[in-house]
C-alpha cells in the first residue's frame, strides 16, 4: 500500500512537472506570438530574422513582398499562415564545435560565417530532435570522440542531423563523421537508443572533404532501414537522408493541396512533375490525372520516388533520374504532350533551358511552387512573354520567424 502510496506521488509529481513544462511551453509561445523575442540565439543564429515581430505581422510582411514582386502579373491571395507556428521544423542539423576549455557544443553557423553559435532548444525546430542533439553531446563526452576541427582538418564528429515523421513517429538520425573509422561505434549506438528509444534508424555518412555541405557520398546503415518513412496527402513516402522533403509538413499539405486544386485534373491528362524529388506532388496528383511523369537530378530522391510509388501502388507514373531542363527538352524534340506541368524548382529557379521547352511543349496549365518569389518573378515574365497568362498566387507561410517565402502560382494558355 505504502508503496502504491510512493508510486502515485511520483506519477503525480511527474505529471505536475509535465504540466508546468507545457504551460511554459504555451507561455513562450503567446510571448513569441506577440512580438517579444524568446530565442537566446535571436540575432545571432541568423535563421530567425522575425524575432520580434508579432507572426500577424511577419505574414503582412510576406504577403506584400509577393505583391511587389509580382506586382502587374497576377492577384496574390491571402498568405496561409499557421494556427501554431513553433517546433515546425521537421529537419534539424546542429554543427559539432569545441570550446577552448574543451567543452562540446552544438548549434547552428552563424549566418555567412563558420563560427558555431551554441543552440539548446530551437523555438522552430522539433523539440526531440533538439533533446537528441543534446544528448548526443553528453555521449561524445563520455566515449571521449574528437570533434571535427575545420581548420586542421583533425577530429571525427561533424554533424548530425535528424530527419522526423510528424505523422509516423519515425526518426532517423545521421551521424556525420569525417572518417569510417567511429571507435566503439556499437556501443554508442547502443547508448543512444537506449536514451531514446523513439529513434528508428541511425545511419553513419562519411565527409572527408573540407565543404560547406553536410552530407557526404558515403553512408553505412548502422540501425533500422536508413530513411524515414512519412504521410503527406494521404500517402506514405521514405525519405533517405540526402534526399529532399519540405521541412513543415503542415504547411506543404495546405501548398500541394492548392497546387493539385489549381492543376484542375479531370482525370485524363498526361502531367510532368518538374524536379520532383521523391514524388510527393505526382504522386498525390496521380489519382486525377491520367499519367504522370516525374523528374529529378538526385539519384537518391527517384530511388525514393520510385519505391514510393510501389509503396502505395501507384500504377500511372514514371520517374525519371535527368536534369529537369534536359528532360523537357527532349520532350519536345521528340514531339511529345503534357497537358499539365508542375514544377517546383530549387531556389535558383529554372533555366532556359526548361521554359523554353515548357512552352514548345505547350501544355494548357503550368502550377509554379517556388521557394523564392525573386527567381518566381524572372521565370513567370519569361513565361508571361511567351503566350502565357498568370492567374493567380498563393503565398503558404512555410517558414515563420525566417524571411523565407513560398508560393504557387496558376499560369495557363
Ligand atoms: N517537388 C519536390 C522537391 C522540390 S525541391 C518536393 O516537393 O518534395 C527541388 C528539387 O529539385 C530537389 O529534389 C533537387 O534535387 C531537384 N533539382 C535540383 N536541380 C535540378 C535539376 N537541374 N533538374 C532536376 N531536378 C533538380
Amino acid at each position: 500500500m505504502l508503496q502504491q502510496k510512493g508510486a502515485l506521488e511520483q506519477v503525480n509529481s511527474n505529471r505536475e512537472n509535465e504540466n508546468k513544462e507545457n504551460k511554459n511551453k504555451e507561455n513562450r509561445q503567446s510571448r513569441a506570438a506577440d512580438g517579444v523575442p524568446i530565442c537566446p540565439a535571436a540575432g545571432k543564429c541568423g535563421s530567425c530574422v522575425y524575432q520580434g515581430i508579432p507572426y500577424s505581422e511577419q505574414l503582412k510582411k510576406k504577403q506584400n513582398q509577393v505583391k511587389k514582386l509580382l506586382k502587374g502579373m497576377c492577384p496574390v491571395r491571402p498568405m496561409t499562415g499557421m494556427e501554431h507556428p513553433v517546433h515546425y521544423r521537421n529537419k534539424v542539423h546542429a554543427v559539432f564545435d569545441r570550446k577552448k576549455d574543451g567543452t562540446i557544443i552544438s548549434g547552428v553557423y552563424a549566418r555567412g560565417s563558420h563560427r558555431v553559435v551554441p543552440v539548446e532548444e530551437c523555438m522552430i525546430e522539433d523539440a526531440l530532435s533538439d533533446a537528441v542533439i543534446r544528448d548526443i553531446r553528453g555521449l561524445l563526452k563520455s566515449f571521449k570522440i574528437k570533434i571535427y576541427n575545420e581548420d586542421s582538418g583533425y577530429g571525427l564528429f561533424r554533424h548530425v542531423l535528424i530527419r522526423r515523421g510528424f505523422a509516423s513517429g519515425q526518426m532517423l538520425v545521421v551521424l556525420v563523421v569525417s572518417s569510417p573509422v567511429f571507435p566503439s561505434k556499437n556501443n554508442f549506438v547502443k547508448a543512444l537508443l537506449k536514451l531514446h528509444p523513439e529513434i528508428t534508424s541511425i545511419v553513419l555518412n562519411i565527409n572527408d572533404r573540407k565543404t560547406s555541405m553536410v552530407l557526404g557520398d558515403r553512408e553505412i546503415v548502422l540501425y533500422g532501414k536508413g530513411f524515414i518513412e512519412d504521410t503527406l496527402c494521404g500517402r506514405i513516402f521514405r525519405i533517405s537522408p540526402r534526399s529532399f522533403y519540405q521541412v513543415n509538413p503542415v504547411q506543404t499539405e495546405v501548398l500541394y493541396r492548392k497546387a493539385i486544386e489549381l492543376a484542375a485534373l479531370t482525370g485524363k491528362e498526361r502531367v510532368i512533375d518538374a524536379y520532383c524529388g521523391i514524388g510527393t506532388i505526382g504522386l498525390s496528383a496521380s489519382s486525377h490525372a491520367g499519367e504522370v511523369l516525374g523528374v529529378e537530378l538526385n539519384p537518391d530522391a527517384v530511388r525514393d520516388a520510385i519505391a514510393n510509388a510501389r509503396r502505395n501502388g501507384v500504377k500511372n507514373i514514371y520517374f525519371y533520374q535527368n536534369d529537369a531542363g534536359e528532360f523537357m527538352k527532349e520532350m519536345a524534340a521528340e514531339g511529345e504532350r503534357a497537358d499539365v506541368v508542375f514544377m517546383d524548382p530549387p531556389r535558383a529557379g529554372s533555366d532556359e533551358a526548361f521554359l523554353s521547352s515548357l512552352i514548345r511543349l505547350s501544355p494548357e496549365r503550368v502550377v509554379y511552387i517556388s521557394c523564392n518569389p525573386e527567381t518566381l518573378a524572372r521565370d513567370m515574365k519569361y513565361l508571361v512573354r511567351h503566350g502565357y497568362r498568370a492567374r493567380e498566387a498563393w503565398p503558404v507561410d512555410m517558414f515563420p520567424w525566417t524571411d523565407s517565402i513560398e508560393a504557387v502560382v496558376l499560369l495557363s494558355r
